[in-house]
């Protein structure tokens, strides 16, 4: 299953955090440790999203193929540095198309979204949910990809001025009501919040006294991120893996952690 990053702290440079760190997103592309319910590598394509403090609006870059093999993403990386970004891999699910559009972030206003995860029947499992949004807003979800419809339903709570965290876990019980086995780690930005779900996949979130990195796999931090003290990560701010079935939401501050309505869903 696909793989994703996202980041809040000061200025780092997309080559410090995705490329360069053991363990960081390249090298997740050939050998992550915690793929889960099948796939095994993340060659079907990538993308990062970052924000810029004079535009409210997220630049991004998206490719098809594996990270490794993009010699103009390892020329851009080191001369782009964010304050918050949002980085993903991905193994296609069967069924599926590689191509570009289908490669996270999927972009609309302000938002970066990931989704790390699949929805089995897709389309004709989310066919009645999608009755209920606006046909452009549908046509602009843009990509032949389950994940594109799962933003299209959440971007359309979000337009609709639902509050983000709000927005994520409805989204997310709504897909599973429909479609009980759907496995939805989500991950969304704003630019300030970074908000994730953990359902059936692995998350893990690290923060030190500069920076919050919520991300699929725990890697080493780039220098930027680390305590300031020491540079060294104090015990306290190691990476935690996040329970199955919980919501996290994480400012420049504070991460809270809530358990997702799951058992009413898996029951039902
Ligand atoms: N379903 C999404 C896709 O096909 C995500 C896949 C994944 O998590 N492996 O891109």
């Amino acid at each position: 299953m696909c793989r994703h990053v996202g980041y809040l702290g000061p200025p780092v440079g997309l080559d410090e955090l995705l490329l360069r760190p053991s363990h960081g997103l390249l090298e997740q592309t050939w050998a992550p440790n915690d793929m889960r319910l099948g796939g095994t590598i993340n060659v079907d394509g990538f993308g990062v999203g970052w924000y810029r403090a004079d535009r409210a609006e997220p630049s991004r870059y998206r490719a098809v193929g594996p990270m490794w093999a993009d010699e103009n993403f390892a020329a851009l990386a080191p001369e782009v540095s964010a304050e918050t970004l949002v980085g993903a891999i991905r193994s296609a699910t069967r069924s599926t198309s590689a191509e570009r559009t289908a490669c996270a972030p999927f972009r609309a206003g302000r938002w970066l979204f990931s989704h790390n995860g699949s929805v089995p029947g897709w389309p004709d499992a989310l066919a009645e949910l999608a009755e209920k949004l606006d046909p452009v807003r549908l046509l602009a979800s843009e990509a032949p990809v389950d994940s594109a419809t799962v933003w299209a339903l959440l971007s359309h709570r979000l337009f609709e001025g639902q509050s983000p965290a709000d927005a994520v876990r409805d989204t997310l019980v709504e897909v599973v009501r429909a479609v009980p086995d759907a496995r939805m780690n989500m991950l969304l930005s704003d630019g300030n919040l970074l908000i994730a779900t953990t359902w059936t996949h692995s998350l893990s979130v690290c923060r030190t006294d500069r920076a919050v990195v919520i991300a699929s796999e725990p890697f080493e931090l780039p220098a930027v991120a680390r305590d300031q003290r020491d540079g060294s990560v104090r015990e306290e701010s190691s990476w935690h893996a996040v329970p199955d079935g919980h919501l996290v939401v994480a400012d420049r501050e504070e991460t809270s952690l809530t358990p997702l309505p799951d058992i009413e869903l898996r029951d039902s």
